[in-house]
């Protein structure tokens, strides 16, 4: 038989998910110039993940690196099959009798937990949840955020709880020409909040958020943020971390919070209130959430490696909602390793193990690979990696037990409607449509049966 990647013999891979670390993988290995046909799968009709669910609807430049997955999607041999879910209408066994191997690209779907009494009353949500409920994910839209109190928290200080934080504080009219999801719109348009409190265990120097994204609350329509300069000074090691000339990051951060801290009071209706040095030790409430204990934290540890520790001092700041957003974690897939204490699929540069034994061609990319860090871009390496470990294994992979085609003819067997990339353009289309008639870039269809509908005329 001739070799796997010729035009006789056509490398087969599935990738699983088709988010960004999916995409750069599919075009890593379109670009070996060896013959491949690429399944890309997603349990929704609509593609691109993260870029869709995940980036915040007022980051409407972020959201154009789609034209470039556009673009791997007209590759020849790719095809997108939408609506099909991995473990409830085909199995990773099944998976793997019907190709070379199997990618997943499926990213880190839950959140890490605080581990503090109180984390389930009403009222404390995850960052991820609300995230997926204002981007409109059909999983998440039925979920109710009661923002009729005055004061919010934000547990954790990297970019989603800042993202969180500024849909939060931004008024109505900032997020009507977003395309965030209406009934979230509608939600925080009446929204009383009037403080908006980001709270972070370690200090500014540490804070994982971006410059760009925090110097946006310096310029919000009705918002203005709020520092106390106390918690602006800094230890010993912070200052030796701070003028480390790699970490600009830090120093950007630094010149906008002491803007931020000299700033004179506002007139403006609400305040973001930043606070370092703070850790939740308990949510507590009657029946619902009434606010959070925190213990005031000091940093022990050497330069770059400075820890939280507790002082034993408690501050109780009442609250009416919270949001913990520290950090996301991977979920585990039926028929595939999951190392449990760190929330991702273990693996060697990507090649899938179970324990020191290697899983025959299975593989990993982004964040189910390597953890939720990094920004889009960052998964381009990640998953060249990948690409390039498949293309490295090409003579150890089995052949297939089924043919090209037989996929298609098992998921219609089980009546799974399959969505192809050119439905989705269809589905694309009357979203932006809608979005127009709102003065919108695009107004989300949030469930599926609605989505399937543009496409098969039943509602
Ligand atoms: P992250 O950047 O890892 O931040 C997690 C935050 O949670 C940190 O402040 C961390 O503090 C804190 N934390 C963790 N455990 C905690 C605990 N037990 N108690 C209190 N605080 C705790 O995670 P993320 O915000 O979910 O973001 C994930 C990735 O997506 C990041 O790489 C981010 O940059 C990226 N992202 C980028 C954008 C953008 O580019 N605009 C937008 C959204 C997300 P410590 O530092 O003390 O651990």
């Amino acid at each position: 038989m001739s070799e796997i990647g010729s035009r006789a013999h056509p490398l087969r891979v599935a990738i699983i998910g088709s988010g960004p670390s999916g995409f750069y993988a599919a075009e890593a290995l379109f670009k070996s110039g060896k013959t491949i046909r690429i399944d890309m799968y997603d349990r929704l009709p609509t593609p691109f993940g993260l870029v869709r669910g995940g980036v915040a609807p007022d980051h409407l430049k972020i959201k154009t690196v789609t034209r470039v997955f556009d673009k791997i999607a007209a590759c020849e041999g790719f095809s997108f099959l939408g609506n099909v879910a991995v473990g409830r209408d085909v199995t990773v066994d099944e998976l793997r009798a019907h190709y070379h191997a199997v990618l997943f690209a499926c990213g880190a779907e839950t959140d890490r937990k605080l581990g503090v009494p109180g984390e389930n009353l009403p009222g404390s949500h995850t960052a991820t949840e609300f995230v997926a409920w204002y981007n409109g994910h059909p999983d998440y839209r039925d979920r109710v955020f009661d923002l009729s109190h005055e004061i919010a928290v934000i547990v954790g200080q990297g970019n989603v709880a800042i993202d969180v934080s500024r849909i939060l504080s931004k008024t109505a009219d900032e997020l009507r020409q977003t395309d965030i999801a209406q009934h979230a719109l509608d939600v925080l348009a009446a929204s009383n909040l009037r403080e908006i409190h980001l709270i972070g265990r370690r200090g500014p120097v540490q804070a994982k958020c971006t410059s760009p994204e925090l110097k946006e609350f310096g310029h919000l329509g009705d918002c203005d943020p709020v520092i106390d300069p106390a918690d602006l000074a800094l230890n010993a090691a912070c200052e030796t971390e701070l003028h480390d000339k790699d970490n600009q990051h830090a120093q950007k951060n630094m010149a906008i919070l002491r803007e931020f801290a000299e700033r004179p009071a506002s007139s403006k209706r609400k305040r973001f209130v930043i606070r370092f040095l703070l850790s939740p030790v308990e949510l507590y409430g009657a029946a619902r959430l009434e606010g959070v204990r925190l213990e005031r934290t000091r940093l022990e540890g050497p330069p770059f490696h400075q820890q939280a520790v507790g002082t034993g001092v408690h501050i109780d700041q009442p609250c009416g909602i919270l949001f913990r957003s520290v950090g996301y974690r991977g979920v585990p897939i039926p028929g595939v390793p999951f190392d449990e204490r760190h929330g991702r699929i273990p693996n060697r540069h990507g090649r899938i193990y179970d324990g020191d034994h290697r899983v025959p061609q299975l593989y990993a990319v982004g964040w189910i690979k390597r953890g939720p860090s990094g920004i889009i871009g960052s998964n381009k390496p990640d998953s060249v990696e990948t690409a390039q470990a498949i293309l490295d294994d090409l003579h150890a992979l089995p052949t297939p037990a089924h043919g090209e085609d037989a996929i298609r003819e098992l998921l219609a067997a089980r009546s799974v409607r399959v969505v192809s990339f050119a439905e989705w353009k269809k589905i694309d289309a009357v979203e932006i449509e809608r979005g127009t008639l709102r003065g919108k870039p695009r107004e989300k269809f949030t469930s599926v049966a609605e989505m399937l509908a543009v496409l098969d005329g039943v509602s």
